[in-house]
Order: C-alpha cells, then structure tokens, then sequence
C-alpha cells in the first residue's frame, strides 16, 4: 500500500508543479466588459455615449471610450440599449418594517425571527430596485438590521450594503421610545440600551452600547416625529449638552451621526452640535438653512415618506389617531423645504424612509426632487456621489471609476430625458457579481 501512495504523492507533487508552471499562460483572470450605450459620469455631471467599463473580480479596473472586445476568454454583457450609472445609495431605510395597517399591534405579536424572516425579502427587494447601499437608521432592540448586514455580507442572502445604526436612540416619551403610546404596565421604564436617554450620561453610555452592538453609526431623534404615538412632531427632544455628549463619543469610536428632525430648533441644536446630516428637516427655517451651510451638514429630504404617510393618514384606522393628525399637516410639507434648502445651496444626500412606504419605491423620490426644481443629473449626483462622501466611503464607491468596488446598474431608457427611467431597473451588479440582468 504505502509505495503505491508515495507513487501518487509524487504524482500529486508533479502535478502542482506544472499547473505552477503554467499559471502565468492559463491564469489570466477573466475579466467582464460591460458595453454601455449610455454611461452617466457622475464626477463630472456629464452623459456619455458608447463607453465601456471593465470589472476584475470586485473591482471596476477601468473605463474606456467606445466598445472595447477584450480577449476572447472575457465576458461581455450587452448594455447598449440602457443608461449605465454607479449602484444607488439611499442614506435612510428601515430593513426591519414596512408599513401596514396593523403596526401598533405587531410590536406585540412578532418574534426577533419574523422580522427578520420579512426583512431578508425587503433586502432583496431593495437590491433590485438598484440600491446597492443603504443606511438602515433605525430597527428594534434585538438587533435584526445588523444580523442582516452582516447576512448580507457573507453572501447568506441578497440585498444591498447595509450600514447600520442598530436601534436608534431618543429620549423619554420621544421619537423612537419603542415603549411610546403601550399599556402602563407593558411600557416600563426603557434605558440607553434600548436606545432610551436622559442627560449626557446615558447618551455616553448609549453610544458605547451601539459600538458594542455592531453598530456602523449612530441615529438620534433631535425632534419629535409623525409615526410615534406621541402629541408633537417637531418639539426638541434633546438638550445641546446630551447631542454634545452623543457626537462627541461616537467620535471616538469612529461613528457619524444622523438626527432625525422636523422642527426647526432641534434642527439648529443639532447641527450645531455637530451631527453629519438631518433626516427630514420639515420645519427648517433661514437661520437652520444657514447653520446647515456654515457646518456643511448634509439634508436628507425623504419627500417619499411625507407624501406616503400623508395617503395612508386618509385611510380611515389606518393610524392610530394621534398619528393620522400629524401625518396630514407635516407629510405635504416636506417637498416644499427640500425645494428651498435646495436652492438654497444645503448639500442634499437622497434618502427616502423606505420601509414607512413599500421597499422598491424608493425611485420615486428621484421623481419628486426634479418635480420642484432639482436636475436629473444632481438628483443622481445625489443618491451616488453624495451618499459615498456622507457615508465616508467615497474611495470605494459612488463612481464608476477604475480601482472602486464594481456596484453598477443599468437602467432601461435615459433618465436624463424622462425621470421615471429610475423605475425601470434592468440590470444590477454589486461587488462584481451580478443580481440583475434582464
Ligand atoms: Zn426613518
């Protein structure tokens, strides 16, 4: 027995060395050239025709003019007939909801396990649509949005980028206080690590919590909101000295952070304070407008959601009551202040609320911010290199350019000409590999 297996040993070895041999001749990676009939270059704002882009294993290793052939052992993928721009970003979902008419009662009803079990199809849903990265600013106590990014990430399951903020983080009887509007003696009495605050200690101690929870960053709730079962949507929720507290500590640990805020005084703590960007903004006012410009923080507008809750406010239970009057009067507005801090010259990254309305209609956003006044093409700029720089990720993504990670989508039609383009996703390519391709 023994020299016949040192027989094949020897084989085994003669063998490795001449595939070593020859790997220089046979190795050469394949490589994919995907033939665009339109490319939009979103650095420089500019369309383009007949240009190619060649993608090596995850990354995007260049881009040339014309349709480029290749050797004959690479891939080409016809995408003559669409409009080619980088995978979209939106910097504001929620993975682990959608909304229904029964959203009170779920918090009651659900196990950690049906939500995520719901939100592995959302995911999928969102990739689809053409988001290759998302941020997920806020699920429950139990961590889902972070088991999914981290599914997500090993290849378990589809969906796009998740960067997560875990659960977010409110104060008593605020925005995102998961116990808001439930029976006395089921409501107790949550703390920083249900993402529940008071005083700049517990906003320490939350922001530690989140880093401990595998957090990507961190999502407060500066004002009141519309889908919390409390009076005030727009009332400060957070003193300077406790928003000093959160930013100062997600600092050390590498965190940005995203406020939540409709009325304009927790708007103006906020941004003072130092967060990254302000979700919403419904009640901005000149001096917010100004504050944003001076500290370079970023809107992101979500008139989606406004115009989504306000149609569902008008279906008779669809909220619980103290809902369905906040949902009508702040949801119609919040298009009419993005249109200004637009023109005003705030830095907009799109963002949509995803999850408030059904995942995969996030591209109607595109259509509502050209609607008041926003190009197409900064409207893209926006959902592409301005969510990469809010993110901090701008050396890895948000363009399609040679040495970024290969997220590329194609639409059918030119958006450029007609908005609703955005909805007619045919093709999606995430980190090389591809999803889409109709
Ligand atoms: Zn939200």
């Amino acid at each position: 027995m023994l020299p016949l297996l040192k027989k094949y040993t020897m084989l085994f070895r003669l063998l490795v060395l001449l595939s070593l041999a020859l790997s220089p001749i046979v190795s050469t990676a394949q490589k994919t050239i995907l033939h665009c009939g339109r490319f939009i270059d979103v650095k420089t704002g500019q369309l383009q025709n007949e240009m190619s882009v060649t993608v090596e294993k995850n990354k995007i290793t260049g881009v040339i003019k014309g349709y480029a052939t290749g050797a004959a052992t690479d891939r080409i993928i016809d995408l003559k007939n669409r409009t080619v721009m980088p995978g979209l970003m939106d910097m504001h979902v929620h993975m682990e909801m959608e909304t229904g008419r029964n959203r009170q009662i779920e918090r009651f009803t659900q196990n950690p396990a049906d939500i995520a079990y719901k939100s592995v199809g959302y995911a999928e849903t969102t990739l689809m649509s053409g988001f290759t990265t998302v941020r997920d600013l806020g699920g429950g106590t139990a961590g889902v949005n972070i088991s999914l990014r981290n599914a997500i990430k090993n290849n378990l399951i589809k969906g796009p980028r998740i960067y997560s903020a875990g659960k977010s983080i409110a104060t008593t009887g605020g925005h995102a206080d998961p116990t808001n509007g439930h029976r006395k003696d089921l409501m107790g009495d949550p703390g920083p690590e249900e993402g529940v605050v008071n005083g700049p200690e517990d906003c320490m101690k939350a922001v530690r919590q989140r880093y401990k929870d595998g957090s990507d960053l961190i999502k407060i709730t500066a004002s009141g909101g519309v889908l919390s079962v409390a009076k005030s949507a727009d009332n400060p929720q957070f003193t300077e000295a406790e928003l000093k507290a959160v930013v100062e500590t997600a600092k050390d640990y590498g965190f940005k952070v995203a406020a939540h805020a409709h009325g304009a005084e927790a708007m103006k703590r906020a941004i003072r304070a130092g967060v990254h960007s302000i979700e919403h903004g419904t009640y901005m006012d000149d001096e917010a407008i100004a504050l944003f410009k001076k500290h370079g923080t970023y809107l992101v507008p979500t008139i989606i959601a406004g115009k989504s809750t306000a149609d569902s406010a008008k279906i008779a239970g669809y909220y619980p009551e103290m809902v369905t009057a906040k949902a009508l009067v702040v949801g119609l507005s919040i298009q009419n202040t993005f249109a200004k801090a637009y023109k005003s010259g705030v830095k907009i990254a799109f963002g949509t609320d995803a999850g408030v309305f059904p995942h995969g209609k996030n591209w109607l956003e595109f259509v509502y911010m050209t609607e008041v006044g926003m190009p197409v093409m900064e409207a893209i700029q926006s959902a592409t290199v301005n969510g990469a720089d809010l993110l901090g990720i701008s050396d890895m993504l948000g363009s399609i350019e040679a040495g970024k990670l290969a997220d590329i989508i194609a639409v059918e039609g030119n958006p450029l000409v007609d908005i609703t383009s955005m909805g007619k996703v045919k093709f999606v390519m995430k980190d090389g590999v591809v999803y889409k391709q109709e």
